[in-house]
């Protein structure tokens, strides 16, 4: 339920509510917005009738239901967008952000030189997988630990803040050390042990869209992290499965105006897995642009044929450097920049 309060509502009233709300069993979430505030009473969905005798406390003006399932993920408590800051990026605002890198960091070379490369191009996060969440148990898992060290070495040497994959609750702890912003991987997108974990980390979150998610389940799953407090999620649309099959994926772009629609928390895409193909990888990005993303997350490696995995989909430095170029001038149409 929403409780809205009456403009001009004092500190002791609205503290009032959230303590009166408490004592029904719900968590109070008040959103000081520029006119008034609202506070989100949310909770076991029985008996939240109860919260309507909330209606007769000093301040408040009415008491309604929220409609969507997603409480804290929507619009419908929270207008105003979410903007993230890491450091002095600011995501989900103006800037638009794009996340470059390996799909897995390989080796010491194989990440410094991609960090160095992507930099100069323009590109605001180093991404890389050191867990890898692989469709095969004999494919090549991920550095770990030593992987993590490696991105901490890239970051250092060219100040790009990290992004990377964790799959597990136990890596956690781990992978917050090192990471500036916490991947939650496509097939863990419905991990709700593991999204539970994350809410309660001081880290942004990166959520992929499942490759059979919808956007109803997507917004769902952002709100188990959002639930546990930790307000910080980033929605990806990487691609869903349909029976298209020249396509690894299916980039379902509409899924970023809907988000939008639906939803306070930045969208970014990533074309690579969405597609599948390199060639594909430009014209998409420019598309995401112009569908209204926050950003980009693209998979870079300097040797594609050698890549452990997703070779296929990565772009060359060079290929990524151009493609940075074009996009700025999409860019510019929507009064966004890097
Ligand atoms: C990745 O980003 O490397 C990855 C594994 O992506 P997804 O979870 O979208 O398949
Ligand atoms: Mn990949």
């Amino acid at each position: 339920m929403i409780v809205v309060m009456k403009r001009g509502a004092t500190k002791e009233q609205i503290k009032h509510v959230c303590d009166r709300i408490k004592d029904l069993g719900y968590r109070p979430h008040p959103i000081y917005g520029v006119e008034r505030t609202v506070i989100g009473a949310i909770g076991d969905e029985r008996g939240k009738v109860r919260l309507q005798s909330l209606e007769s406390l000093e301040g408040v003006e009415r008491v309604v239901p929220i409609l969507h399932p997603f409480k804290l993920a929507g619009r419908e408590l929270k207008k105003e967008r979410t903007i993230i800051r890491v450091g002095d990026i600011q995501i989900g605002g103006n800037q638009f952000v794009v996340i470059a890198g390996p799909c897995a960091v390989e080796s010491r070379d194989q990440i410094m030189s991609t960090a160095k490369e992507v930099k100069k191009a323009g590109a605001t996060f180093l991404r890389g997988g050191a867990f890898k969440p692989r469709t095969s148990p004999y494919s090549f898992q991920g550095l770990q630990k030593e992987g993590l060290e490696l991105l901490a070495e890239a970051r250092e040497q060219t100040g790009l803040a990290i992004v990377t994959e964790v799959l597990t609750p136990e890596d956690i702890p781990l992978v917050a050390q090192y990471a500036d912003i916490l991947q939650v991987g496509a097939r863990n997108m419905m991990n709700s042990p593991l999204l539970r974990q994350l809410g309660k980390v001081n880290k942004p979150v990166l959520l992929k869209r499942g490759m059979m998610a919808t956007v109803k389940e997507l917004l769902m799953s952002a709100e188990y992290v959002i639930a546990e407090g930790n307000s910080e999620v980033i929605l990806c649309e990487r691609g869903i499965r349909t029976f298209e099959e020249y396509t690894r994926n299916t980039l379902d772009l509409s899924a970023v105006p809907m988000l939008k629609e639906l939803s306070h928390l930045p969208v970014i895409v990533d074309p690579s897995h969405g597609c599948g193909m390199r060639s594909l990888v430009v014209p998409m990005s420019k598309a995401a642009v112009a569908a209204g993303a926050d950003g980009l997350m693209i998979e870079v490696h300097p040797n594609p044929e050698e890549a452990y995995s997703d070779g296929p989909q990565s772009l060359l430095p060079e290929q990524f450097e151009v493609m940075m170029k074009e996009i700025r001038r999409y860019l510019e149409l929507e009064g966004k920049h890097l």
